[in-house]
């Protein structure tokens, strides 16, 4: 990214890295700003917003509203995150992150053994993939431009109501897995599977768990995540379009049937990807 936006964090990571625990007090004359959200979701501070910042992560505004996505792992508390106007005014506020209890599934007679009682050797397939997606996945300081705007598009045409279970605790015959990331989405095999937003093609592989998976980078830290597809039809680097198919929707991985998981990680935080979808004027907002 250019040199100019990136001057500016440093400045916020300076600040706040000497006390993040405190508010600081930016005038005692101005009312202290918050805003409260539960693990997964997202908050928002709206109108001439340059730059964003959350404890000692920084980035830019999209179409001038800061954004904070807040990861479905953040230790519930109190923490400071900041603005840069495009005025040169900084203000600050607290984020208030509240609890969200994760949905229990316990899955038993999973229909593939491979994924039951998992072999050394997938094992070690797995964690290979792992080292692969994370770093492609977690925050980073310096990001391309937005090319999004929100909410973004469906990731298939009619799209059925979700499972409901993002974040979900789960258990295979007892087993504790890891949590969910993203939604499942019930539709069928070949369902036309659509780039959410404009982006790039970050990855299109065949993974042992997330079976044909595609991740797209729109810019400005968000990742979307397309997994259990019968067949994917783009590739590295390849440039999307809001709305272009990228391949069609199946039952390859660790699943018990078909349907699409859709997942969202943005500046690094693993959120719950409906709240991409409704009107950004619904999210809980700094005041
Ligand atoms: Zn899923």
């Amino acid at each position: 990214m250019n040199k100019l936006l990136f001057t500016i964090p440093m400045v916020f990571f300076l600040s706040l890295a000497s006390g993040q625990a405190q508010t600081k007090k930016a005038s005692s004359t101005t009312t202290p700003k918050s805003v409260s959200v539960a693990q997964g979701e997202v908050a928002r501070w709206a109108g001439n917003c340059l730059r964003c910042s959350f404890e000692k992560r920084a980035w830019s505004a999209v179409n001038g509203t800061c954004y904070y996505p807040v990861d479905m792992d953040m230790k519930p508390g109190h923490y400071t995150i900041s603005r840069r106007t495009t005025g040169g005014k900084l203000e600050t506020a607290t984020i208030n992150v509240a609890e969200k209890a994760c949905v229990q599934e316990d899955i038993t007679n999973f229909p593939k053994k491979e994924y039951v009682n998992v072999s050394p050797q997938n094992q070690a397939r797995a964690a290979k993939e792992a080292a692969v997606v994370n770093p492609l996945i977690r925050y980073q300081s310096s990001l391309r431009p937005a090319v999004f705007d929100l909410p973004v598009g469906k990731p298939a045409n009619s799209l059925p109501k979700g499972e409901g279970n993002f974040g979900a605790c789960r258990t295979i015959n007892g087993q504790p897995r890891d949590r969910h990331t993203g939604q499942d989405y019930p539709v069928g095999v070949g369902t036309p599977v659509l780039s959410v937003g404009n982006g790039r093609v970050l990855l299109a592989a065949n993974q042992f768990y997330s079976g044909n998976a595609v991740y797209i980078d729109h810019g400005n830290g968000l990742i979307s995540e397309y997994f259990h597809l019968k067949s994917y039809s783009v590739k590295p680097n390849q440039t999307v379009t809001k709305g272009q198919k990228i391949g069609f929707a199946g039952e390859t991985g660790r699943v018990t049937g078909p349907h699409l998981h859709f997942g969202v990680r943005w500046h690094g935080a693993c959120i719950n990807p409906g709240f991409l979808l409704i009107d950004p004027a619904d999210m809980q907002e700094v005041k």
